[in-house]
């Protein structure tokens, strides 16, 4: 037989920069290699449990699947072995010479260089199997894919210096073999309890035993009269970690550490969960679900594509991991388990969109996470639920859109900025306005703005002011999206503050004089109207303004501004609807208009300019600004 010579092949440019960062600059943490590697090893197992169902003769007569950590002190290599399902020769190239994964360059910026923040982010952005060049200098895998023939297996050898090689080889054991040459100084990675330690710090859950094998010195007694024999190496095999499914257990024997160990193992997050809800569900659907929430939201929390999060599992066993069917978007940033008893071993993503099970558990998921944020809202402390709502308000602002069924639950949690607290502070829900409304008012006000600046001094809002009315100051882009789902909260309407004609519930003698107003003014402003001509849909008396002389609202029915430009932004081109201008006739500046009536081309430059100004108040973009400034300057003259 022609034994084909070990082909050369170098690394994808990623993987080089990740490299080069893995050997140089990661010095702390180093031990989460042995993570990486283990929990790559029971990801192998899974796979290969998963394909059995459906094609059992993928295990090759050993059905007992584990994973082996060996430690050798003469040749000072550390082996991971798995009997997973393996990788066939293109799989090898595949996955361990390029990253797959489109987070790389993410990653790469996102390294803070605090070592071991940077060393808990690898885990994260799914570049495990590298991290193994962190404590060695040459690292050979012999895999083969279960099912397939001996002669089919691949040597990949690599020192993590830019390039690896490839090479056939027979093996007659399926799954892979991951041998590490350790470097110089890493020799903690060969002593036993250093490695039990670690497995149990980081793997102890994992569902596959992972076993330890230990070379020990046996010496027998020696007998007198005898001499005594050399000592006997005994290979010894002892389990080291509990190897059964956390979730499986009851919560009266599992302790807070425990749950939160196993947190940051299917969540690759550092940090402890922030709270989570672990519940075994019997009757007609059976289901365990272990659930989490986070305390930081994760780099990609705005990829909607990224939908990992949840963990699907049947009797023990895991299928897939896919929050898309188990729970809806907005609540992508929960991490866990779900266990079913009911669905079948071979559920695939088609069967799961229309399942009465994966129904029935989606819907009680959702009602145990809202419970969770709402224990937290009520919590003494009440900096926990601020944090929580930083890190993942905006993505809840999309739950009224996405659950209608509970959008009102879901926006009772959220919380906001609003001109009664005077900061930029999100800290106000909607029961704290309710709370504070004015007798005979009968909505709930908000802005929305590109900023929370923008909000708080806009000029529609100066008739709240003096009239004492809160307003909802939001700035979130999400913000315009949810609020056309949800038009009301408990029985009150929310109403834009720059949106149709006010009504602030004003006396008798306020509604008088505001009528006496319009009356006198009613020639004047018409006149503007026609000057203005297609800029404008309406020109009306302001009731809103106290100090400013103008400004502009969208109708009743319209999109505002902002709206329209946050559309516009994303590439909808959206026909703009023309703005309303309001004008304050108690203003000095009314008073300029209505004297230059006379003069056609003053009074054109007046009318323009109180419009322009009213749009860059609001934050939009003048069509002209050349103009603008043109006029402006010659009324300043
Ligand atoms: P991730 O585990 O996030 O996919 P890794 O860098 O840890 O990223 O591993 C890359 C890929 O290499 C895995 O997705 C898997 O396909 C393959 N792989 C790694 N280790 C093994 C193993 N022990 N058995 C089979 N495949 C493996
Ligand atoms: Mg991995």
């Amino acid at each position: 037989m022609a034994v084909a010579e070990p082909k050369t092949h170098g690394f994808q440019t990623e993987v080089k920069q990740l490299l080069k960062l893995m050997i140089h600059s990661l010095y702390s943490n180093k031990e989460i290699f042995l993570r990486e590697l283990v929990s790559n090893a029971a990801d192998a197992i899974d796979k290969l449990r998963f394909e059995a169902v459906s094609n059992e003769s993928l295990y090759e007569n050993e059905g007992e699947l584990k994973v082996w950590i060996e430690p050798n002190k003469e040749q000072r290599t550390l082996t991971i072995r798995d009997n997973g399902i393996g990788m066939s020769q293109e799989e090898v190239m595949e996955n361990l010479g390029t990253i797959a994964k489109s987070g790389t360059k993410q990653f790469l910026e996102s390294l803070t260089g605090d070592q071991a923040k940077d060393a808990h982010l690898i885990g994260q952005f799914g570049v495990g199997f590298y991290s193994a060049f962190m404590v060695a200098d040459d690292v050979v895998v012999k895999t083969r894919r279960a099912g397939a023939a001996a002669e089919t297996g691949t040597v990949w050898t690599s020192k993590g210096e830019g390039e690896y090689s490839i090479e056939d080889a027979t093996l007659e054991n399926r799954g892979t073999e991951i041998t590490l040459h350790l470097k110089e100084g890493e020799e903690e990675f060969l002593e036993e309890h250093r490695l039990k330690s670690i497995i149990q710090t980081y793997s102890d859950h994992i569902s596959t035993p992972i076993f330890l094998i230990i070379h020990e010195e046996k010496q027998e007694e020696v007998k007198e009269g005898e001499e005594p024999k050399p000592a006997e190496i005994v290979r010894k095999e002892e389990q080291a970690n509990s190897a059964t499914a956390l979730w499986t257990r009851p919560k009266s024997e599992i302790t807070d550490e425990q749950y939160a160990e196993t947190y940051k193992q299917i969540s690759h997050d550092f940090e402890d969960p922030l709270v989570w809800s672990h519940n075994k569900v019997e009757g007609k659907t059976e289901y365990t679900s272990l659930l989490y929430i986070p305390k930081k939201a994760p780099f990609d929390l705005f990829n909607r594509e990224k939908r990992e999060g949840v963990k699907l599992y049947v009797r023990r066993i895991f299928i897939m991991d896919d929050a898309e069917h188990l729970l809806p978007n907005y609540l992508r940033f929960v991490r866990g388990v779900i266990d079913s008893n009911d669905l079948p071993l071979n559920v695939s993503r088609e069967i799961l969109q229309s399942n009465k099970t994966i129904d029935t558990i989606r819907t009680a998921s959702v009602k145990r996470i809202l419970g969770l944020m709402e224990k937290i809202a009520k919590d003494e402390d009440k900096q926990k639920y601020n944090d929580f709502w930083e890190q993942f308000g905006r993505v809840l602002k999309e739950g009224p859109a996405e659950d209608f069924a509970n959008r009102e639950r879901v926006a009772k949690l959220f919380r906001f900025a609003s001109t009664h607290t005077g900061t930029e502070a999100q800290t106000v829900s909607f029961e704290d306005y309710i709370s504070r409304m004015k007798e005979g008012q009968e909505s709930i006000y908000y802005i929305t703005a590109d900023s929370y600046a923008a909000a708080k001094n806009s000029p529609q809002l100066e008739a709240f002011a003096s009239k004492e009315v809160e307003v909802l100051l939001l700035s979130d882009p999400v913000d315009e999206w949810w609020i056309s789902y949800l038009t009301e909260f408990e029985g009150k309407k929310l109403q834009s503050a720059s949106k149709g004609a006010l009504d602030l519930g004003n006396d008798e003698a306020e509604k008088e004089k505001q009528e006496k107003l319009k009356d006198e003014n009613a020639e004047l402003i018409k006149k503007v109207k026609e000057t203005l001509g297609e800029k404008v849909k309406d020109v009306r008396v302001s009731l809103r303004l106290t100090s400013s002389p103008a400004c502009i609202v969208a109708d009743e029915h319209d999109m505002s501004a902002h709206m329209q430009r946050i559309m516009n932004a994303a590439g909808q081109n959206m026909p703009m609807s023309k703005p309303i201008l309001e004008l304050n006739p108690e203003h000095a500046l009314f008073a300029r208009l209505k004297a230059s009536e006379g003069n056609e081309t003053v009074f054109a430059d007046w009318s323009n300019l109180l419009l322009d100004q009213a749009i860059l108040a609001e934050g939009g973009q003048l069509e002209d600004p050349a103009s603008f400034v043109k006029r402006m300057n010659g009324l300043l003259v």
